[in-house]
């Protein structure tokens, strides 16, 4: 059985002190939430602050994106070394939204997910395809390319220790979800490229999450398909109550 993992990307929203509370009030909520792994995505500034909050409880931290670099002349940007020393678990990488707007490549993505593993934190990587693709028709060529060139060279033992978040780009913040049965067709699809890499046993343990748009009111029916294993949550994962929605449908 794969454990839910239901993940709250913040995205570039609420500042520190906001942050601060936002952690608060969802540490609160899920203070009884146990069966469902809980993880925060903050933002940079306010992460080695909503770390103290969510230490000793039962949500984690995640960051969302790093360099892959150790150290050095790279203006705006954060080490691996820098989220592990603040206890941060998880690293989002890949996000649409860094393929969109900053340059994000299968290589990049790569590069950051090796960094991650090699410093013993957990990549929550994320594939999607644009509306354009799945109406041209290209959708599992995109994720066949997306989903190898992540694990390109990563051992079967480190693939397992990996998340895959399926966000179909046409259904983030937008509001447009993808159906229970797109999401489950695709995410097996998905699952089935990363048996056909590592075999059978990595794939079945993988977990993967659905993204775009989910809430409360449509996350019972896609948790509860086969391959979803959990979301991660944009514009529903700044607020705890409607964070907390979509944990329940989980749990
Ligand atoms: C996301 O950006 O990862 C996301 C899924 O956003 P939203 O839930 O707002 O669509």
């Amino acid at each position: 059985m794969r454990q839910y993992i239901i993940a709250g990307n913040w995205k570039m929203n609420k500042t520190v002190s906001e942050s601060v509370q936002l952690a608060k009030d969802i540490v609160e909520a899920v203070k009884d939430v146990k069966k469902t792994e809980v993880v925060i995505a903050p933002t940079y500034l306010a992460a080695a602050k909503v770390a103290d909050v969510v230490k000793g409880t039962n949500v984690k931290l995640a960051i969302q994106d790093i360099h892959w670099k150790d150290q050095g002349a790279y203006t705006g940007k954060v080490s691996i070394d820098m989220v592990k020393e603040i206890g941060a678990e998880y690293v989002i990488i890949g996000h649409s939204e860094q393929r969109q707007y900053f340059h994000e490549t299968e290589e990049t993505v790569n590069l950051k997910v090796k960094k991650t593993l090699e410093a013993g934190l957990k990549p929550i990587i994320c594939i999607g395809e644009t509306l354009e693709q799945r109406n041209g028709g290209i959708l599992k060529e995109i994720l066949g390319l997306q989903i190898k060139g992540a694990f390109k060279d990563v051992s079967a033992e480190d693939a397992a220790k990996c998340v895959l978040a399926y966000e179909p780009v046409w259904a983030i913040g937008t509001g447009v979800t993808a159906t229970d049965e797109q999401a489950q067709d695709t995410q097996a699809y998905a699952r089935s490229v990363v048996k056909e890499i590592y075999g059978e046993a990595v794939a079945e343990g993988m977990r993967i999450q659905y993204g775009g748009s989910m809430k409360g009111a449509n996350a019972p029916g896609l948790l509860a398909q086969k391959d979803i294993d959990g979301g991660l949550i944009g514009g529903a994962g700044l607020k705890a109550d409607t964070f907390k929605a979509i944990i329940d449908a989980a749990e």
